[in-house]
């Protein structure tokens, strides 16, 4: 059984917090059996651009600092972005948006991400997903959904003395998060408020809620979602989490590519 039992608190003897204690145990996570065949499908017969590559091929931890007043929650890893890299977001078009927006407002030290080890760093967000997995068509089952959520709960619980904001990207991470938040013991208000991007909603006596449109090629591409639509949720969101951010990031180009 999967599940997650990892006490908060100050280092172990392993060395490890109660986040990086989590994450090492998320990452032998086997409990989907759907997600963890093609997950390790993928990984075998891989992608034609990345054959000399080595894939990650398992669950996908959260990344970014344990102290982390900022969330940013996702869909599920992508199969030759996450699940190849093994770090969320890193490795695929959808991740080169968000860097992207993270490094414009100064909330990531470079602007993309093409590896685990390529140095990037985070400064006060942690970005994360309800999903662990590489889903088929990156649509992972109402099941292995619930599965998973008890990895995420913990991670809430674990984030929540210095979260402050939280931000969704998406319908579906919309309808996983709430009810993580609420077995994490936040307040979410009821009835429970409907995806919308832009949308905030404060949680009593917790962080502050935002949706946005998922930063996927289809959104990105199409125009539904632009690099000034995202950095401006994740400028309210950075700014409420008390993170000092640049006022319009560096690349201030209205109308111009969606990513790098
Ligand atoms: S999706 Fe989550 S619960 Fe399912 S196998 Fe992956 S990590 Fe485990």
């Amino acid at each position: 059984m999967h599940g997650p039992d990892v006490p908060a608190g100050p280092e172990g003897p392993d060395g490890l917090d109660g986040i990086g204690r989590l994450d090492a145990r998320i990452t032998g996570c086997r409990a989907c059996p759907r997600l963890v065949a093609w997950r390790e499908e993928v990984a075998r017969t891989k992608r034609a651009a990345f054959a000399d590559q080595a894939y990650w091929g398992r669950p996908v931890p959260g990344f970014g600092p344990h102290d982390a007043s900022l969330l940013i929650v996702g869909l599920a890893p992508a199969a030759h972005g996450a699940n190849r890299t093994g770090r969320m977001f890193t490795g695929d078009r959808s991740g080169e948006v968000l860097f992207r927006a993270l490094y414009d407002l100064g909330l990531a030290s470079r602007p993309d991400a093409v590896a685990a080890d390529d140095g990037l760093t985070l400064h006060g967000v942690r970005l994360t997903s309800p999903v662990r997995c590489a889903p088929p068509a990156n649509k992972p089952t109402p099941a292995e959904r619930d599965t998973c959520r008890p990895w995420l709960v913990t991670e809430l619980e674990l984030l929540r003395p210095t979260l402050r904001s939280v931000v969704v990207l998406g319908a579906f991470g919309w309808q996983a998060t709430l009810p993580a938040l609420t077995a994490a013991g936040l307040s979410v208000p009821r009835p429970r408020p409907v995806f919308s991007h832009g949308t905030r909603v404060a949680l009593a006596d917790g962080p502050a809620l935002y949706g946005c449109f998922h930063v996927s090629q289809r959104n990105t591409f199409t125009g539904r979602l632009t690099p000034a639509m995202l950095r401006a949720v994740l400028h309210a969101a950075a700014t409420e989490a008390g993170l000092p951010v640049r006022p319009n990031g560096a690349a201030d180009q209205e109308g111009g590519e969606a990513d790098s």
